[in-house]
C-alpha cells in the first residue's frame, strides 16, 4: 500500500488505535470504521480496493473509437498483471490474453447492468464459471479478509472470482449504482464512485471534471465579457 493510498483511506485526523490502523478498511465516505457506523457503511478492505482497481483499469483497456486495445498483446497484459500484483499465475500464453479479453467483456456488461438484479445474474455467472475458492487470509500484515480465486487459478479466472466478488460487495450494498461510466462527453470510462454522497460524474484518467470545470469556466468568462 502507498503512503498516497494510506491517506486517502484514513483520512480521519484523531489518532488510530494501531489494530484498526492495520486493518487497511475504510468506509466508502474515507473514514476509517466506527464500530457503530458498520452496519450503515460500506467497507472496502485494501483488497476488495485492489480488485477493484483492477477490474475498473481492466474495463478501460478495452479499444475505443479513439484508443488502441490496451491489452493488445502478450507484454500488455504481462504489464497489468505486475501493475496490479496479480500473484501465482504462472507463465502467460496467448489462451490467457483472449480469456483476459474475454473476461474485460463480461466485467464491461456488468457496469452496464440496469440494475441490481440484471448486475446479479451476470456476477453469478461471471464467479461461477471462474470456480472460485473463498479462503481466509492475512499476508502481509492485513488482518484477516477472504481471497476468492482457487489455487493454481488463471489469471482470467483469479481476475473473475476476486473481481467479481469485489463487485458483488456493492450489490449487497445497495450500492450498484456506484459502478459507473465518466459522462465527459468524449469519454466512456468505467469508474467506480467512492464519494460520500454518490455525486461523482466524471472519471479520473483523461481528468475528464477538470477539462469540464475549464470549459464551463470559459464560458462564463465569454458570457462575463460579451
Ligand atoms: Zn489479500
Ligand atoms: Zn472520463
Amino acid at each position: 500500500m502507498s503512503p498516497a493510498h494510506t491517506q486517502e483511506l484514513s483520512a480521519e485526523p484523531e489518532p488510530v488505535p494501531r489494530a484498526r490502523k492495520r486493518l487497511a478498511s475504510a468506509s466508502i465516505d474515507g473514514r476509517l470504521p466506527d464500530p457503530q457506523a458498520r452496519e450503515r457503511n460500506v467497507l472496502i478492505t485494501h483488497d476488495t480496493r485492489c480488485a477493484l482497481d483492477a477490474v475498473v483499469d481492466l474495463v478501460n483497456t478495452a479499444p475505443e473509437d479513439d484508443t488502441a486495445d490496451g491489452l493488445a498483446n502478450l507484454p500488455a497484459l504481462h504489464d497489468f498483471v505486475r501493475n496490479h500484483d496479480i500473484s501465482d499465475v504462472g507463465t502467460l500464453s496467448e489462451l490467457d490474453l483472449s480469456a483476459v479479453r474475454k473476461i474485460r467483456g463480461r466485467f464491461a456488461g456488468i457496469f452496464a447492468a440496469s440494475d441490481p438484479r440484471a448486475a446479479a445474474t451476470l456476477i453469478n455467472e461471471l464467479v461461477a464459471a471462474a470456480g472460485t475458492t473463498p479462503r481466509l487470509t492475512d499476508h502481509d500484515g492485513y488482518d484477516w479478509h477472504v481471497h476468492y480465486f482457487a489455487p493454481g487459478a488463471s489469471v482470467a479466472d483469479h481476475l473473475a472470482a476476486d473481481g467479481g466478488m469485489a463487485l458483488a460487495f456493492f450489490v449487497v450494498a445497495g450500492e450498484q449504482e456506484r459502478l459507473r461510466r465518466c459522462e465527459a462527453p468524449d469519454c466512456r470510462r468505467a469508474f467506480v464512485d467512492l464519494s460520500r454522497n454518490r455525486s461523482r460524474r466524471y472519471c479520473d484518467s483523461r481528468t475528464c471534471g477538470n477539462r469540464l470545470h475549464v470549459a464551463a469556466y470559459r464560458a462564463r468568462r465569454k458570457e462575463a465579457a460579451g
